[in-house]
């Protein structure tokens, strides 16, 4: 397998870009590979090797690459235009099946990404309960700005870790609690529950896939209550679970809910939707209103593209994904077994991680790629619409032997 271009690529990027790329998630060393294109649940690199993609661009692409129907949106609505200041009957459109879809869903903005979806709920959050911390939970992931990135938490020594570049005063605004703690949570809302503006909680962890119980969730509902905050659930992941997310399938209703990637379709999107009173702090015709601004909201693309990945993901489709998604991790896990690696598969419906410790998940990253399995450096899979058995089966195949070669490689003990 040559990689010849990807190298030549990598080598002019990092002139151009710093450390040659612009997203940190998608780095890993020497160089990633770079992508040219896809089709269905395949991509292919520059320098013509195809992979089957278990990754789909971290869950976003959950048709797959080229879906036909999305194609057509985007080609219909790029022979209109695309960009107006404006409302429009597209946008519209999103967001009544997005409310159809999620009942704590009664109004709903569009922004740009998931990281300005979760900036929003946040600001709504504290203009609407007049108070400024929020609650989140260790490992949870909400986007790169700077106030859920930070969290100073209980320990004085958790500062020392935040990354360049975020303040002190701001990571002062964030209480950061283990995760699916019920507990810890209560403590710490009983503690500073006057001055928090809202729990902000993935439903699951998206950076490693470990859904909080149920109780856990329920719990964290009742105690935002009892300290009036506002509960806002990060379904920018978990959304394509369940018609109307993990909320709907667990029966927990939140104040706010922070949405993204299936709802735009692969395109650039995020979106934040909520109580109508919540949501009213929006509202223009107000004499004190939050503002919220953003070029390219709400853009023809965008909505185009979210209204043909929804309605290509009813009920019947999530369940189908959902059982390739128990194939799968079937399968790597006993892959795993098969070449004695002391790892484990997580999976909720058709999100699924594997965990390793990291000499052995960087090397079975590596054995992925030359296999033609493309994974996320950190282990994360996910299933898409293109997907069938027999494709899911030439993953696990290619998952196999990939780690057969890292248990060559590392001597882990034979079974
Ligand atoms: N919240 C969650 C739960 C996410 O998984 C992500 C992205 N993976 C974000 C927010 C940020 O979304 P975006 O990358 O679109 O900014």
């Amino acid at each position: 397998m040559t990689q010849t271009r990807s190298a030549a690529l990598f080598e002019r990027m990092a002139g151009l870009l710093p450390g040659g790329n612009t997203r940190a998630t998608t780095w890993y060393p020497p160089f990633p590979v770079a992508l040219a294109g896809g089709h269905g649940a395949r991509v292919v690199d520059v320098d013509g090797n195809e992979y089957l993609d278990f990754l789909a661009n971290y869950t976003a692409m959950v048709h797959g690459h080229g879906f036909p129907p999305i194609v057509e949106a985007l080609e219909r609505t790029a022979r209109n235009g695309w960009s107006f200041p404006a409302p429009s009957e597209d946008q519209a459109e999103l967001a009544a099946r997005i409310c159809a879809r999620f009942g704590a869903i009664e109004r709903i903005r569009f922004t740009n990404s998931g990281t300005e979806a979760v900036m929003v709920a946040v600001r709504a959050a504290r203009a609407f309960t007049g108070r400024d911390v929020i609650v989140k939970a260790f490992g949870g992931y909400h986007g790169c700005w700077e106030q859920v990135a930070a969290g100073a938490g209980e320990d004085p020594d958790a500062r020392a870790e935040l990354e360049p570049g975020i303040p002190a005063v701001v990571a002062d605004l964030v209480l950061q609690v283990p995760y699916d703690d019920a507990g810890a949570l209560a403590a710490t809302m009983a503690e500073h529950g006057d001055r928090v503006a809202a729990i902000l909680l993935e439903p699951v962890l998206g950076h490693s896939i470990e859904p909080a119980s149920p109780e856990y969730l329920h719990a964290a509902r009742r105690i935002a209550d009892a300290h009036g905050a506002l509960l806002i659930l990060d379904e920018v992941i978990t959304a394509r679970l369940h018609t109307g997310g993990r909320q709907t399938q667990l029966g927990v209703t939140p104040d706010l809910t922070t949405l993204g990637k299936v709802i735009g379709g692969g395109l650039p999107i995020g979106g934040v939707g909520g109580r109508a009173e919540v949501m009213d702090v929006f509202d223009p015709r107000r004499d004190r209103f939050v503002e919220h601004h953003g070029t390219f909201n709400g853009n023809g693309l965008a909505m185009a593209a979210g209204c043909a990945s929804l309605d290509a993901l009813p009920a019947a489709e999530i369940d189908r994904i959902d059982l390739l998604g128990a194939r799968l991790a079937d399968g790597l896990t006993a892959a795993l077994a098969d070449a004695a690696l002391p790892g484990r598969v997580t999976r909720v419906g058709s999100l699924l991680h594997v965990h390793l410790p990291l000499p052995e998940l960087r090397a079975l990253h590596a054995a992925a790629l030359r296999e033609g399995l493309y994974m996320a450096p950190r282990g994360q899979m996910s299933i898409s619409t293109p997907m069938d058995d027999e494709l899911v089966d030439a993953g696990i195949a290619a998952f196999a032997r990939a780690a057969q070669h890292v248990q060559h490689a590392t001597g882990s003990p034979a079974p």
